[in-house]
């Protein structure tokens, strides 16, 4: 079990757009291809790389703080202290949508394209696209 650790990132690249349909492209950095136009985009966010590269977190085995020292994620890191490993997953940016229908705040993971969300609270459907 020990080598089945995930901690999730603290830091995330905002959600970027398409430069040819203003959508929302895939969550991340690199090369992106937007999902609506087929466009390619290159993502890149200084701060964020820099935040990741130095992200610093106690071992979830002996509490050591190791530093990431990469702005990839997922990254597999192994502990030096007590040589347990773990993965460094990538943060969930989630959105908040107002519904339409009774003003309940939803979070969301966003996803490029449109697609229908269902309120919990009332029921009511209706599209949203990112
Ligand atoms: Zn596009
Ligand atoms: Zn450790
Ligand atoms: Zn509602």
């Amino acid at each position: 079990m020990a080598d089945s650790v995930e901690i999730e990132s603290k830091y995330a690249p905002p959600l970027a757009e398409c430069a040819h349909c203003d959508h929302m492209l895939p969550q991340g950095l690199g090369e992106k291809e937007c999902k609506v136009c087929g466009a390619v985009c290159r993502v890149s966010h200084q701060p964020t790389i820099d935040s990741l590269t130095d992200e610093a977190l106690p071992c979830p085995h002996c509490n050591t703080v190791i530093v990431a020292g990469t702005d990839e994620r997922p990254v597999e890191m192994t502990c030096g202290a007590c040589m347990g490993s773990f993965t460094l997953t990538a943060k969930i940016v989630k959105v908040e949508i107002d519904c339409p229908g009774c003003e309940r705040t939803l979070r969301i993971r966003p996803r490029p394209g449109t697609r229908e969300l269902k309120c919990p609270a009332c029921e009511s459907a209706f599209n949203v696209t990112f």
